[in-house]
Formats: structure tokens, sequence, C-alpha cells
């Protein structure tokens, strides 16, 4: 059976214990990927059981790998999944499980609000502005 990149719109078949492909996935912050893998229990691909800090991570992956600027029905996806993200983050809080969304710069509901009204309002991007990657070697000595 296949398994699709969980990109909106991304065809690509990719194993089932992978989220995106690869250009999805290295599209993502650093932090981003880092709170997947912190969320990601080994075997929940074959449970399908993940837990609500990982759905809340993986639905915050998704809006943020998904957005594609200037296309207004893609934008409503992503604040659909960002949405999801938020209601994941209040079901693990409610269950007494952390918030999972503070390593990603939400650390209370009133943040995540803000974010959902901003992004509505054509803030052009979900989350907090990618940190600068640089492949670049620091200079030999
Ligand atoms: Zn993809």
């Amino acid at each position: 059976m296949p398994h699709f990149c969980h990109a909106i719109g991304c065809n690509v078949d990719v194993p089932a214990s992978m989220l995106f492909c690869r250009p999805h996935w290295w599209s993502l912050d650093k932090m981003v990927r880092d709170a997947v893998w912190a969320e990601y229990r080994k075997g929940q691909e074959i449970s399908k059981r993940p837990s609500a800090r990982y759905m809340a991570v993986q639905k915050y992956a998704v809006a943020r790998a998904s957005f594609k600027a200037g296309d207004e029905a893609r934008k409503q996806q992503c604040i659909d999944a960002l949405e999801q993200s938020f209601r994941w983050a209040g079901i693990a809080l409610s269950r007494g499980e952390g918030n999972p969304l503070i390593q990603l710069g939400y650390p209370t509901t009133k943040e995540m609000e803000l974010e959902l009204r901003m992004f509505a309002e054509g803030k052009p991007e979900p989350g907090p502005e990618p940190a600068p990657v640089s492949d670049a070697l620091p200079d030999g000595g």
C-alpha cells in the first residue's frame, strides 16, 4: 500500500516510517525536525497509535512544509493543519502530558491563538522565522 508524503498536495510515495519526502523534510527548520524526532516513538507507524504530543508536532510540521506563498487555498489548508496541531497540544495538556509545542515557541495556548490569527490575516509563514542555515566551514587556521 502506498504511503504518501504528508505535505499537502505532495504525491511522493515514501516508506511508512517517513513523514515526508526528502525535499519536504529538509524544507523544515531544524527545530521542527528535532521536535518531530523528539516525539516519535518507534513502531507508532505500525501500531497507528501516535501520542497526542506527536500529533501536535506532526500537524505543525505539515503546516510548515506545505505552505506555498501566494496560494490562498493552500494557506487555508495550512491554517487547518495548524488548528489541528494546537488542538492536539490542548489534548496533550489536558492529559497532563505537557505542551509539546514549547520547543517550537508556543509556551501557552495564547501564543497559539495569536499565531493562527496572524497567519489568517496574511502573515507569510506560520511559526518563528527560520534560523539562517550555514553549511560553510569555519575558516581554516
Ligand atoms: Zn513531499
